[in-house]
């Protein structure tokens, strides 16, 4: 008999009934030191007091009107996120996925409005992850996402990872947009280097290519600046985010400079939800918390020892792990054990990480994580792995 919740997910036999900070605690009171932070969602960890009061404030308040009205808390956050970034204009989301559905038809609509309505290929890479809706698996392409939902969106390319001189070759007089991930989550935590963010900048000016970046997973201060694109110094025309930037609470956004933005006028698109108030209270409260110089300092402070540490367990652990990647506290541990495994073993010391693509596990902690929790979480690797060799052999 098929479960009363649809069996879509491979779920851990662990049931969580309280957050505190970095921890997650089960109903027996067995506690866990989260390194997945719900896939890089709690950005400030599990009940920060400041959203806490800013969504308890805000449900006594007034919970959803509907974009027919004014709404100040979304008003509040979209100048706030164009005041920080390259963007002009924002558009609110719940997802991700609704994130990316919004930065396709942006890119599309703007050549139909240019009167280059044949410019609608986007071009993806291989490995990447942009949502489960049609246009995101079609993006992402890949044979585990897309096998049985066919017929596909049309319209999408997929390249391989970091090879320019295919982007060169591919992009044509049809191409409306590049759409890539700074750093792929899911597909393993894997950065794109700033040479190529530059070169793939540079070819999007020569061929008037419109250039979005998918920060949903490495976005909101999760690298250590509050964009990853920031490190190498290039801005997208059009951004995706949202985990991070609701701080649990379901929210999502695109940014987009005004010419990118200019085909969407009145009626264009919609969301019944995206931007309401509560949403935004909370959006609001974590990016006043995470844009601050001294916060990002901390993050870089820490993903500097994090990674320091880990140094040290691929060294006492060859056989398990092979090298780290990623940027700030957006890392992940390519294994040479299965990294189910090691994700397993970690829960049975009472740490919580996430597998990836390319046989990585992702260590995605809350920035708020402290000095001692990353050694008490290197500790609990360090045991997992000795745990895994004994048991193996
Ligand atoms: C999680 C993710 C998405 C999809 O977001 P949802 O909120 O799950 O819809 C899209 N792109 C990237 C890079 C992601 O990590």
């Amino acid at each position: 008999m098929i479960p009363s919740v649809l069996p879509t997910y491979n779920r851990a036999p662990l049931s969580f009934v309280k957050g505190e900070g970095s921890w997650l605690i089960e109903a027996d009171g067995r506690r866990f030191l989260d390194f997945g932070a719900g896939i890089a969602v709690n950005a400030l960890g599990h009940a920060h007091p400041a959203l806490v009061e800013a969504l308890s404030t805000q449900a006594g308040q007034l919970w959803h009107v509907s974009n027919l009205y004014q709404i100040p808390q979304q008003q509040q956050l979209a100048d706030t996120l164009v005041e920080n970034t390259f963007a002009d204009t924002v558009f609110f989301t719940n997802s991700g996925t609704e994130s990316c559905e919004l930065a396709v038809k942006m890119a599309r609509k703007y050549w139909h409005d240019k009167g280059q309505p044949n410019r609608t290929e986007i071009i993806t890479f291989e490995g990447s992850f942009h949502g489960r809706s049609s246009a995101g698996i079609a993006a992402a392409g890949s044979e585990k996402m897309t096998k049985g939902f066919g017929p596909l969106l049309p319209g999408f390319t997929q390249l391989q990872f970091a090879d320019h001189d295919a982007v060169e070759a591919a992009v044509d007089a049809h191409t409306a947009a590049i759409l890539i991930e700074p750093i792929q989550g899911e597909g393993g935590i894997r950065p794109l280097s700033d040479a190529c963010l530059k070169g793939l900048r540079d070819l999007c000016d020569a061929t008037g290519t419109l250039l979005i970046f998918d920060e949903v997973q490495c976005g909101v201060a999760r690298t250590g600046k509050l964009f990853a694109h920031e490190w190498a110094g290039v801005a997208p025309d059009i951004m995706m985010i949202a985990k991070g930037i609701g701080g649990g609470f379901p929210l999502g956004a695109v940014l987009a400079t005004e010419d990118a933005a200019s085909g969407m006028t009145a009626g264009t698109h919609g969301s019944t939800y995206g931007g309401n108030p509560l949403g935004c209270a909370v959006g609001n409260a974590v990016l006043k918390i995470v844009s601050e110089p001294a916060f990002l300092g901390e993050v870089n402070r820490k993903a500097g020892l994090l990674r320091q540490k880990l140094e040290g367990l691929i060294a006492a652990h060859a056989d398990v792990f092979d090298s780290i990647r990623g940027e700030g506290l957006m890392l992940g541990l390519k294994c040479k054990a299965t990294n189910i495994d090691i994700v397993q073993a970690g829960y049975s010391q009472g740490l919580l990480t996430v597998p990836a693509a390319d046989n990585v596990i992702r260590l995605l902690p809350a920035l708020t994580i402290t000095d001692d929790e990353i050694a008490q979480a290197v500790g609990m690797l360090d045991k997992a792995a000795t745990h895994l060799v004994k048991d193996a052999a």
